[in-house]
């Protein structure tokens, strides 16, 4: 249901769009973020430093005054004929309290008779008593506010029950309304347990089909086993001027036998910035091209793309290869001479999906940071090659075991160390620019360049967010010596090349850049990057960003500014003070972030996790992975409408 339908009042519409809630289903669906249990508690049971709840009489009135933070009220009650000293914080309201009125106190007990209050309501004690469910809201929204629209939502909105019944019954779940007004208003702690369980075993069903519908019937095609010389590929790794590491050897030699297999190829290939994936997908396209079949490799960005390219042209001089963007000039010539199969490899955007591409003998398909585009792009892709290997890669790496839960059957491959002679890189969090400015010049002097990352491009009236404009003019009167120029989404082509290449010849020495940056760009002379705002940025996201200075031989400097006052931000980018694995970050971000944040499966649909957990939720998983697949097979009626609303929802074509 539409709120419009709803027919709310002015001030709910407002509290709506104030938390972004567009149907009565997100409405519904805004959970608690958590549950106090109050019960009362006798004078005698009293302990120092823990949670009482009581019903007392009012003894003196309230007092309030100001400090430094705030407002202060003192007041006295009596409880079990004792008289005790209540202190609250930022409740100026309570002056209104009239002599000898009860009231039900909830709060610590400090001891001495004191007790620092959390609430104090005119509420009768049994209506307090009980699960108070407990919202994340806004200033200038009560707790109150949001149960009363919940309510009412509820009330006019009629649930019906979508899961099959099959597993309803078989994990003896609660029906669907009952436990979406358990989960808001529960009665007692079973009632909200059962709420919790059936919400949360139907969002796990939910991830796992969709991530079966977007996969598709990857493993049920089969094709024609590649054959090719093993000594040109070797010869060809010779020419790398490096050892593979062990674990690229791994990678590769897992490749190579997908390649050889009857069943197409569907792996992912995840590792750290500057791991050496992309040499991994070189020797992957040279053995698909030693077997005679073409094949093309996806980038997100252009910038990412012609990297690529010329990363391909250098390793492979006497093979056609051909760049696709769509920005690029004669682009209709290109896709003739696509067409006619003059060409041995693509290196290609968004472009290559389109309809008029037409890619013959293709054999392998390569994407780069596949979770930036959307399932409906890779699948297109797929579709132009249904017997194709599919290789994806990715560096923002999650432990094995949870990629094999997310990702579910994908085949995986993990390159888990750098090459030797990485320095690494040192990561500061600081609040103001000052700080910032002494280390950039201080690398401008010493010839390096650096990187100025923003998280906005032009200024907003409603933020007060850094963008890349304002930041640019700064820093060209900061530097009035140095050449420095801009770099994002919103330049052309053309003027995206020109920066580009002027930053990598070193003739530009500072880029004021938003997360463009973030894949693939490769100035080993760029030592310092410095974050503004970076509390908007995913873990994952700065690590990638912070990749871009550790190409060279000099340790690189990572500024992170925050004037966040937040505990959980400064938590959270501490997390990249400490640590430089990207393992360990994305498995604290996919913890603090939930998946479809970090996988980017906001975009491509996959239905988010609220309350279910990846890391806490085992027994959910474990039965809602068999059920997905059961579910995804089954011929019962009811299974199918259910998989395709699913599929509906997921924008599967
Ligand atoms: P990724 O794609 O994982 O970010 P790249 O493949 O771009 O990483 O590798 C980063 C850099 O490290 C490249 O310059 C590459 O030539 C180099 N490199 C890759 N593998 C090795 C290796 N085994 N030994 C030394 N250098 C390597
Ligand atoms: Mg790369």
């Amino acid at each position: 249901m539409e709120i419009n339908d709803l027919k709310l009042t002015q001030k709910r519409q407002l509290i709506c769009e104030r938390f972004g809630l567009k149907s009565a289903e997100d409405i519904l669906n805004y959970y608690p973020l958590r549950y106090e249990q109050y019960s009362p508690v006798h004078y005698r049971d009293f302990k120092t430093g823990e949670r009482v709840t009581f019903q007392a009489e009012l003894l003196t009135y309230p007092a309030t005054s100001r400090f430094s933070k705030g407002q202060v009220t003192r007041f006295r009650v009596l409880y079990e004929e004792e008289e005790l000293k209540i202190t609250i914080f930022n409740h100026p309201w309570l002056r209104a309290l009239s002599m000898g009125q009860k009231l039900v106190i909830v709060g610590n007990y400090e001891g001495n008779n004191a007790i620092t209050a959390i609430n104090v309501y005119t509420k009768e004690l049994n209506e307090i008593i009980g699960i108070t469910p407990i919202y994340s809201t806004l200033s200038g929204i009560t707790q109150n506010e949001i149960r009363k629209l919940i309510a009412t939502v509820l009330a006019k909105c009629p649930l019906n029950d979508q899961l099959p019944n099959v597993f309803k019954q078989r994990h003896q779940l609660v029906d669907y309304a009952k436990a979406i007004h358990d989960i808001h208003f529960p009665n007692d702690k079973k009632a909200l347990s059962y709420a919790l369980a059936r919400l949360k075993y139907e969002e796990f069903l939910n991830f796992y089909l969709s991530l079966k519908l977007i996969n598709g019937q990857q493993s049920a095609n089969s094709k024609k086993p590649k054959t090719f010389s093993k000594e040109a590929l070797a010869a060809f790794i010779e020419t790398l001027g490096f050892e593979l590491t062990s674990e690229q050897k791994k990678a590769v030699s897992e490749i190579i036998s997908d390649i050889q297999s009857a069943k197409p190829m569907y792996r992912l290939l995840q590792g750290d910035v500057g791991c050496g994936k992309t040499v991994v997908a070189l020797i992957a396209l040279y053995a698909n091209y030693l077997a005679g079949y073409k094949g093309v490799m996806m980038a997100p960005t252009e910038i990412l793309a012609s990297q690529h390219y010329q990363s391909m042209t250098k390793a492979f001089p006497n093979l056609r290869i051909l760049l696709l963007t769509s920005s690029i000039s004669k682009l209709k010539e290109l896709k003739q001479r696509i067409a006619d199969g003059a060409w041995d490899m693509i290196v290609g955007t968004h472009s290559l999906f389109s309809d008029d591409v037409q890619l013959a003998d293709l054999g392998l398909i390569i994407t780069d940071e596949q979770h930036r585009f959307g399932v409906k792009h890779r699948r297109k892709l797929k579709e132009k090659a249904l017997t194709a290997d599919f290789l994806s890669m990715s560096a923002t790496p999650i432990p094995r075991t949870l990629a094999s839960s997310i990702y579910g059957d994908l085949a995986i491959s993990s390159i888990e160390s750098l090459p030797l002679g990485r320095k690494g890189c040192l990561t500061k969090l600081i609040e103001t620019e000052e700080s910032a400015l002494e280390a950039v010049k201080l690398a401008l002097n010493q010839g390096r360049q650096v990187y100025i990352i923003a998280a906005a491009i032009e200024k907003n009236p409603d933020s007060d967010v850094n963008n890349v404009n304002t930041l640019y003019e700064r820093y060209k009167e900061y530097l009035p010596d140095y050449k420095i120029a801009k770099l994002h989404g919103r330049m052309s082509y053309e003027e995206t090349q020109v920066t580009m290449t002027a930053f990598q010849s070193g003739e530009i020495v500072l880029l004021v850049a938003t997360t463009v940056v973030e894949v693939g760009v490769n100035v080993p002379n760029a030592t310092v990057m410095v974050i503004y705002d970076a509390e908007r940025f995913g873990l994952s996201q700065l690590h990638q960003l912070r990749g871009r200075i550790q190409r060279g031989d000099q340790r690189g400097l990572c500024l992170l500014m925050s004037d966040s006052s937040a505990d959980e931000s400064l938590k959270r980018l501490k997390i990249l003070e400490k640590s430089n694995d990207g393992f360990a970050i994305a498995y604290e971000d996919l913890k603090l972030r939930g998946p479809g944040d970090i996988l980017g499966t906001r975009q491509s649909g996959l239905p988010t996790l609220v309350l279910g957990n990846l890391f806490e939720d085992d027994r959910f998983i474990v039965a809602a992975k068999a059920d997905a697949e059961e579910l995804y097979n089954s011929a019962d009626p009811e299974c199918r409408a259910y998989c395709a609303k699913m599929s509906a929802r997921c924008q599967i074509d």
